[in-house]
């Protein structure tokens, strides 16, 4: 809160219904003193007084605390504003969220692919072998498991019926059958179970 702008606020709009200090504080009861030191910014009037205040200063309260007149139609696209900016920070974090599923993804499964081929070539003891795989296909499934949470985090599903998009818990993404990112899910809306596609809006 402004208050040397809030006084200079008052000031003007006493100007405006032509009044002096001293008939405004008539009016309120007060003296002008007290209307003196709002227009200079010392303090602010006190809650009780603020209603009559802005009624003879017509005005809102709103425009009071703000210290100048506040268009409706400024605020309700100000809050549009930081809604839009909202949408775009959570599409934003989506994407990079998707981004590191694909990489975790296609990351593991080539390093799987790899790991086992050089498995293949390089041991040929067949207990050697089978004891460096193990690990292998754990991690590999550890990798799968983590891409699959972070799957889970990102974006929504798209329901092919009603175009609904919903968020699926990490369990029914778990067992749902899949084609890529399109998965078989029942839609919360319209109950139908099709091929949802994954957006991240
Ligand atoms: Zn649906």
């Amino acid at each position: 809160m402004d208050q040397i702008k809030i006084g200079e606020f008052i000031a003007s709009k006493r100007k405006e219904v032509n009044l002096t200090q001293a008939e405004l504080a008539e009016k309120l009861g007060i003296t002008d003193r007290a209307i003196s030191k709002w227009e200079n910014g010392v303090c602010m009037p006190d809650a009780g007084t603020i209603p009559e205040l802005c009624k003879i200063l017509k005005i809102s309260v709103n425009d009071l605390f703000s210290g100048e007149i506040v268009d409706m139609k400024d605020l309700e696209k100000h809050a549009e504003e930081n809604l839009l900016s909202l949408k775009k920070n959570e599409e934003e974090m989506n994407k990079k969220l998707f981004f590191a599923v694909n990489i975790i993804g296609f990351g593991s499964t080539i390093f799987f692919v790899a790991y086992t081929i050089l498995l293949m070539l390089a041991v040929e003891e067949e207990s050697k072998y089978i004891l460096l795989f193990i690990p292998g296909v754990i991690l590999y499934l550890l990798c799968m498991f983590a891409a699959l949470a972070l799957d889970a985090a990102a974006g929504y599903q798209e329901c092919k019926n009603c175009h609904h998009k919903f968020k699926p818990t990490f369990k029914t993404i778990f067992f749902a059958q899949h084609m890529g990112y399109t998965r078989r899910l029942k839609c919360p809306k319209c109950g139908k179970k099709t091929w949802c596609k994954k957006v991240m809006k």
